[in-house]
């Protein structure tokens, strides 16, 4: 079939495969291109391994560091008439590169919150990797079924406290207008902590433990955001600021529970970028296209690979990281100093309707997100007919 992006609001419903490989490949390209991570990781465990940061993380990992990787990940598969998620195709891209250069690769896709990935994925990892010394938790998921009670809980986006009206950009009307955010309730605080918050990464971090599968001086890492005051209302300080502040508590949890194996758990903050995950936030869309603007400008832009590359070869790996008061590798500095965010706070007071196009970068925008998802990658023949019946092995 002839593949075509199909774009429904924030998201887009079908991907293309020879483009998904080609958006992985970009991205192995660059990270081989980079010096080796000395004393890197050699047997990685990435939970949300398919997309985004934690792919990132996957193919730094491998081809950086020449590591092993067992990836967890929640992607649809292919039918005759329905391509497969990107995160399928980028998945089957990546088991083929590594392969390629002799490097082991093997991916479970499930649902990661539930006990019987937990055992899958132990059990290949007692089979294949021994041990593992590298646990990337990478999970962005809008619920979560608590295997202990069966109960399924939803995060929501939501301010905390008091409604909040902000201006947002609608990618589907090309429209700069404002919103009003109502508060949450706490129970929806407490359903986004459920979901997003550290209680997931400390089961996962126990179960390993537990099977005797975690090796000594093992290393782990959750991502969150942090931003400054134009996203706090709406991301910070709102539900999802919460769950990502029980990630501090977990981080500490975990350490202090596998002391034994003198785990180290960080919580790492990475700057705003397109995923999936932040096109679905409101205000990101409007705020990122302002960021690219600025720090193209600047010269300070990256994307997930430069971030993650970063965050191995000088925090996780190196000697040079970047620790705040709260023990968490800041990435984030590009974006989130005075000098940096004054200059998207002016260009976020200007922008509106009318001037949206000038004043925001959102053609680079609109350009990453269709990347995402396989599409608009050069040398990449759109009007081709391709087979979406893409398998990995
Ligand atoms: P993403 O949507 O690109 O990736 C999410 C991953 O989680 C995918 O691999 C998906 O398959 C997997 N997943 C989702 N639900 C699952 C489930 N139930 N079981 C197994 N796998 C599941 O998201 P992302 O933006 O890369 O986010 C990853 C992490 O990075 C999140 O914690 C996010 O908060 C954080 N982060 C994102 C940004 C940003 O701007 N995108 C910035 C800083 C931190």
């Amino acid at each position: 079939m002839v593949i075509k992006p199909k774009i429904r609001g924030f998201i887009c419903t079908n991907a293309h495969p020879v483009g998904c490989a080609a958006h992985v490949q970009e991205q192995i390209d660059y990270i081989k291109q980079q010096d080796k991570i000395e004393d890197g990781p050699q047997r990685v465990l990435v939970i949300g391994c398919s997309t985004g940061y934690g792919l990132a993380s996957r193919i730094t990992a491998a081809f950086g560091a020449g590591a092993k990787t067992l990836g967890v990940c929640f992607e649809k598969e292919p039918t005759e008439r329905k391509t497969a998620t990107a995160g399928w195709y980028n998945t089957a891209a990546f088991h083929d590169a590594a392969h390629a250069e002799g490097l082991y690769a093997d991916t479970i896709n499930g649902d990661a919150f539930s006990d019987e990935i937990k055992a899958e994925t132990i059990a290949k990892i007692k089979s294949h990797l021994g041990k593992v010394d590298l646990v990337i938790y990478s999970l962005a998921s809008p619920k979560r079924k608590d295997p202990d009670t069966g109960e399924v809980y939803s995060s929501t986006l939501k301010p905390v406290g008091k409604a909040y009206t902000t201006k947002t950009y609608d990618t589907d009307k090309d429209q700069v207008k404002e919103i009003t955010l109502e508060p949450a309730t706490e129970e929806e605080i407490a359903d986004t902590i459920k979901v997003m918050g550290g209680e997931d990464w400390e089961r996962w971090l126990q179960a390993l433990a537990d099977a005797d599968v975690l090796a000594e001086n093992a290393k782990t890492t959750a991502y969150t955001y942090i931003g400054k005051e134009l996203t706090w209302p709406i991301y910070g300080h709102a539900t999802i600021g919460k769950a990502k502040e029980d990630l501090d508590r977990a981080a500490t949890a975990i350490r202090g529970e596998h002391r034994e194996l003198n785990v180290e758990a960080y919580v790492s903050s990475l700057k705003a970028l397109v995923t999936q995950a932040s096109s679905a936030i409101p205000v990101m869309p409007l705020y990122i296209s302002l960021i690219y603007r600025v720090m193209k400008e600047e010269g300070t832009h990256e994307g997930c690979i430069e971030q993650i590359y970063g965050l191995f070869s000088k925090g996780l790996y190196g000697d040079e990281p970047i620790l705040d008061g709260a023990g968490r590798m800041r990435m984030d500095g590009k974006e989130t100093n005075e000098e940096t965010q004054a200059k998207i706070k002016a260009l976020w007071d200007k922008v509106n309707q009318e001037n949206f196009h000038q004043l925001a970068d959102y053609e680079e925008y609109h350009a990453d997100f269709l990347k995402l998802f396989g599409f608009g990658m050069a040398g990449v023949d759109y009007e081709a007919d391709v087979d979406p019946q893409v398998d990995w092995s």
